[in-house]
C-alpha cells in the first residue's frame, strides 16, 4: 500500500491503473479505523482492482463548538489497518492540499439536509460533507464508493449530490458494524468513559425495542417511537432526535408501512452518538 499526500499523485496512480483496465473502488474516511471502516475496505477490495482509501479529518464538516481538535488521529495505526484490509492507496492529504488559499466553493444539498443531523448540527455539517466528497470523487474518479449505513442521512446526501452533479459513481451502502453488546462502532466511542459506555448500549436497545414492536404488529409511529423512547429514558438519555422517516427522502411517516428508517442521535457522556435501523412491517 502506498501513502499519497497530493491530489496529482492520486490522479497519476489512478490513471495508470485505469490504463491497464482496472476498476476503482473508493472508501472515504476520517480515520481512527475500526471494523466499520475495515468492512467498507473489504467490500471495495472484493469488487475492484484498485482500492483507494482517503483519510482526511475534514474541517468544513465540523461546527465551531464540535470536536475537530480532539478528533482521534493515528495515521500509522490506520495505515497498517488499511493495508491489512486490502487498500492499495491511502490518500492522506493536508487541509491545505484540500482547501488551498482562495478556495471558495460550497455544495449545499437541499431537503434531505433540513432534518435529523442537519437540524441538530446545523446546515454547515452536510455542506462540508457534500463539498469534500464531491472533491474526492473529482480527485479519485472511482467506479464505486463505499459508505456505512450507520450514517444513513450522509448516504442520501451523497447520492443526491452525485446524481445532481452527474458524477458517474455507484454509491454502495454497507451494513452497520456493531460491538458484541450492540453499540454501533464509531471513532467517537473512545470519548465514552465506563459509565457512559454502559449507557450507550441503550441506543441499540431502543432500536431493538422498536423492531420488536413492529414484529408484534405495532407499526404506528406512536408505538414504535414510544418503545424506543422508553429504552432511552431507562438509561437517562434524552435524544437530540428520535425520528421515524421515509428511507428514500427522510420525510416523516406515521407508520411502518411497509418500511421506515428509525434514526436516533444522542449525547452520552462526552460523545455524540448516532444509530439507526430500517424497520419492515411485512
Ligand atoms: P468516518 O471516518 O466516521 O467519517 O466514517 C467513514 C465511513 O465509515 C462512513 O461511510 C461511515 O458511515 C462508515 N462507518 C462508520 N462507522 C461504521 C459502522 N459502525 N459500520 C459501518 N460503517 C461505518
Amino acid at each position: 500500500m502506498r501513502i499519497v499526500r497530493s491530489v496529482s499523485d492520486v490522479r497519476a496512480a489512478v490513471r495508470e491503473a485505469r490504463a491497464q483496465g482496472a476498476t476503482i473502488g473508493f472508501v472515504p474516511t476520517m480515520g481512527a479505523f475500526h471494523e466499520g471502516h475495515l468492512s467498507l475496505m473489504r467490500a471495495a477490495r472484493a469488487a475492484h482492482d484498485l482500492v483507494v482509501v482517503s483519510l482526511f479529518v475534514n474541517p468544513t464538516q465540523f461546527g465551531p463548538s464540535e470536536d475537530l481538535a480532539a478528533y482521534p488521529r493515528d495515521e500509522q495505526r490506520d495505515a497498517q489497518l488499511a493495508e491489512s484490509a486490502g487498500a492499495d492507496i491511502l490518500f492522506a492529504p493536508s487541509p491545505a492540499e484540500m482547501y488551498p488559499d482562495g478556495f471558495a466553493t460550497r455544495i449545499h444539498v437541499a431537503a434531505v439536509t433540513d432534518v435529523m443531523c442537519g437540524a441538530s448540527r446545523g446546515p454547515e455539517h452536510f455542506d462540508g460533507v457534500a463539498t469534500v466528497v464531491a472533491k474526492l470523487f473529482g480527485i479519485v474518479a472511482p467506479d464505486a464508493a463505499y459508505f456505512g449505513q450507520k450514517d444513513a442521512q450522509q448516504i442520501l446526501v451523497v447520492r443526491r449530490m452525485a446524481r445532481d452533479l452527474d458524477i458517474p459513481v455507484e454509491i454502495v451502502a454497507c451494513p452497520i458494524v456493531r460491538e458484541p453488546d450492540g453499540l454501533a462502532m464509531s471513532s467517537r466511542n473512545v470519548y465514552l468513559d465506563a459509565p457512559a459506555r454502559e449507557r450507550a448500549t441503550a441506543l441499540h436497545r431502543a432500536l431493538a425495542a422498536a423492531e420488536a414492536a413492529v414484529a408484534r404488529g405495532d407499526v404506528t409511529a406512536d408505538a414504535v417511537l414510544g418503545a424506543a423512547r422508553a429504552e432511552l429514558a431507562a438509561a437517562d438519555i434524552q435524544p437530540e432526535y428520535l425520528d421515524l422517516r421515509s428511507p428514500d427522502d427522510l420525510t416523516e411517516v406515521d407508520a411502518v408501512a411497509p418500511v421506515a428508517l428509525l434514526a436516533v442521535a444522542a449525547r452520552v457522556g462526552a460523545a455524540r452518538l448516532i444509530d439507526n435501523t430500517i424497520l419492515e412491517s411485512h
